[in-house]
């Protein structure tokens, strides 16, 4: 199976507690901007130094890092970085190569979480970086603060007679733009569950079967979807108002018909690998 987009990175997180060979590696810091990455002339642009609190990323012979210039104004940002544009990683994506892309998200999600973690949720205290930005204290109370992954499960269901699948147009999605469903896993909810629970509750659909099929990163900003393949046990679809427009049931021609999405989303790749088995 080819690896998904964001997935695989290779770079040896395993340095960050080496702390001589973290204070004396050559540097390469990749700098960010509210969660947008600051490119020069349509690349990211890696500064040798900067003066800012860094995160280690890992090693690729170099020490890779990410600084977070949120703090100031886009222009100062820009400025201090010899940046042009600060762009969001989707938006990169096509232009990049994976390891690169695997990166940039890592990156923005590790910046993303130190940002928001700059103050205890226990006791309010201010928090200080540790293990080269992996762990964050709390200066009042001690308590340790981790990166936290929040996953979500996302599914392909076929019909009974397997020969359609369902998608779904969700409320604020443009006309014609069908997807599949998905949802976040809620406390004391194992992952099976969360994809009968989200398909029950946004389309009323019961499902027969349900089988993992890949997982794939995504730090936008702490995620991680888990992506399903489920057979459902009818034919009825309720739609949720709330969630969802319209669902129903699409034939494979229909759904060629619909062109591809995002191509770097897991979405894809569940789209894809049923489309070849029905072909
Ligand atoms: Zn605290």
């Amino acid at each position: 199976m080819a690896t998904l987009p964001y997935n695989g990175l290779t770079l040896d997180r395993g340095r960050r507690t080496d702390t001589e060979w973290l204070a004396t590696a050559e540097r390469r810091v990749l700098a960010f901007w509210r969660d947008r990455c600051l490119t020069a002339d349509g690349r990211p642009v890696a500064l040798a130094e900067t003066t800012r609190e860094t995160i280690f990323l890992g090693a690729d012979g170099t020490g890779v890092f990410a600084a977070d210039l949120s703090s100031l104004d886009e222009p100062a940002a820009l400025r201090e970085a010899g940046a042009d544009s600060a762009v969001d990683i989707r938006v990169l994506y096509p232009g990049l190569d994976p390891q690169e892309a695997a990166t940039l998200a890592y990156a923005r999600g590790m910046l993303h979480w130190a940002r928001n973690q700059r103050f205890c949720g226990a006791c309010g205290g201010r928090t200080e970086a540790e293990q080269a930005g992996h762990v964050r204290r709390c200066r009042g109370c001690d308590k340790l603060h981790f990166p936290r992954v929040e996953p979500a499960v996302i599914m392909l269901v076929e019909s009974p007679d397997r020969a359609r699948c369902l998608l779904a147009r969700h409320r604020g999605a443009p006309e014609g733009a069908y997807s599949t469903l998905a949802g976040f896993l809620e406390i004391g909810e194992c992952l099976e569950d969360a994809v009968r629970r989200e398909l029950r509750e946004e389309a009323g659909v019961l499902v027969r079967e349900v089988g993992y099929q890949a997982s794939q990163a995504w730090p936008f900003p702490s995620g991680l979807m888990v992506g399903f393949r489920a057979l459902a046990a009818t034919d009825e679809v309720t739609v949720d108002q709330d969630e969802l427009v319209e669902a129903r049931w699409f034939t494979p021609v229909e759904v060629r018909a619909l062109g591809e999405g995002r191509r770097d989303s897991i979405e894809s790749f569940l789209v894809e690998t049923w489309l070849r088995e029905v072909a």
